[in-house]
């Protein structure tokens, strides 16, 4: 039995500390703060079953909606059934977080982001990096993404007054910073509404709340979703890797190892930008490359993320896909809407036929 740090209490960071225990390892975890980080916030129903079977976590500001329609800002479009429920982060880590007190791991919310030199006064000797994309993971991991692998994000989370819309959740391709919008529906009016790209796509002195605005016009104008302008908006940035493995997972620092989960180790999907699961799942992997006596085998947990991350990383088609989109083709809005057109339902049955989070995982 050992004991470990667990620096970062989000998805992937509490995913690592709810296993270690249950294997009997002691951890103590570090939170800046509980918060609604900014983010699409949509998770698979299956995870969130999982979520509630396995643990009792019941999400009850998740929202299904009836469709999904994923187009392009002209407004030619395709729908599905909708494939996930979209929650909020806020409840989600809280919720979370409360599980982990009930278990009795120690849980320490900091009220300040720790340094690298406070973090080492903390250390275990395998520290668990789950920072996210941050100053620290940087320090710790000695990560720096290529800006073709970075993507600037901003949304709008909260309830709208005089809102009409349908019970659909959206998806709209833009080629203009090599990414996409959503709208995601909640309950009572409440909604996620986002946009995000390439930041090298980005041109110089590029205004967010412009394009949002402006994502709002097509909503309005092609879509005939009524919202009213002046949402205030909040920026993140999220690593999306296309080949995830050219990357270590761990780094050593004055003898200790630091080691990421989650997006310190960019491990949401290249095109969609889904990181919860595969957050969760790199916990997972985490634990279960843990010896006994403690010991965090770094080549086994690759190999286990390498073979369990299905959904983000080793398939050729979402590797292709992601390279093709990143790419500067001519007509690219139309070569993404088609892609996900086409393989938009094989991407959510590979989700559905991995279904770590129901089962166990692959050795
Ligand atoms: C705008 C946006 C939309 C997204 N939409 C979706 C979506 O719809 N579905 C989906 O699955 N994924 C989505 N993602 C991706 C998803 O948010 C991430 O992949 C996921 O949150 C990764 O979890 P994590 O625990 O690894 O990192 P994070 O969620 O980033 O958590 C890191 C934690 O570490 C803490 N921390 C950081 N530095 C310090 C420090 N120095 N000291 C103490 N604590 C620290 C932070 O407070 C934070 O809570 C989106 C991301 C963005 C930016």
């Amino acid at each position: 039995m050992a004991e470990f740090t667990i620096i970062g209490g989000n998805v992937s960071g509490i995913a690592a500390a709810l296993y270690l225990t249950e294997k009997g390892h002691t951890v103590t975890l570090y939170e800046h703060r509980i918060w609604n980080k900014p983010c699409g916030s949509a998770i698979s129903l299956e995870f969130k079953e999982y979520l509630y079977n396995e643990w009792g976590v019941e999400l009850n500001e998740a929202h299904q909606g009836k469709y999904m329609i994923i187009g392009l800002p002209n407004g030619n479009h395709v729908e599905i059934e909708s494939p996930f429920v979209a929650t909020t982060r806020l409840e989600l880590q809280e919720k979370l977080l409360q599980l982990l007190k009930e278990k009795d791991i120690s849980v320490n919310i900091t009220g300040k982001r720790l340094t690298a030199t406070e973090v080492m006064e903390v250390a275990t000797p395998q520290t668990i990096v789950a920072t996210g994309y941050s100053k620290l993971t940087h320090q710790l991991l000695q990560r720096t993404w290529d800006p073709k692998d970075v993507a600037h994000v901003v949304r709008f989370d909260g309830m709208v007054k005089n809102a009409e819309y349908p019970d659909n959740h959206y998806i709209i391709i833009d080629n203009k910073v090599t990414g996409y919008g959503w709208l995601f529906v909640g309950d009572n009016n409440h909604l996620n509404i986002g946009i995000g790209g390439e930041e090298r796509s980005l041109p110089h002195n590029f205004s967010w709340k412009a394009y949002f605005d402006r994502f709002l016009s097509i909503l309005r104008e092609k879509y005939h979703i009524k919202i009213e302008d002046d949402l205030p908006i909040q920026g993140w940035k999220l690593p999306l890797p296309v080949n995830k493995w050219k990357y270590h997972v761990s780094y050593v620092h004055n003898g200790i190892e630091f080691i990421g989960v989650g997006d310190a180790l960019g491990m949401a999907h290249p095109i969609l930008g889904a990181g919860i699961e595969p957050g969760w799942l790199s916990g997972w992997c985490l634990a279960e490359a843990t010896d006994e006596k403690g010991h965090i085998d770094t080549k086994k947990y690759q190999k286990l993320l390498r073979k369990n991350i299905k959904i983000t990383s080793g398939r050729r088609l979402d590797i292709f896909l992601a390279t093709m989109m990143r790419s500067r083709l001519p007509y690219k809005n139309l070569f993404a809407y088609y892609a996900l057109k086409l393989f938009t339902r094989k991407m959510i049955a590979t989700m559905r036929k991995h279904h770590w989070y129901k089962v166990h995982i692959y050795n």
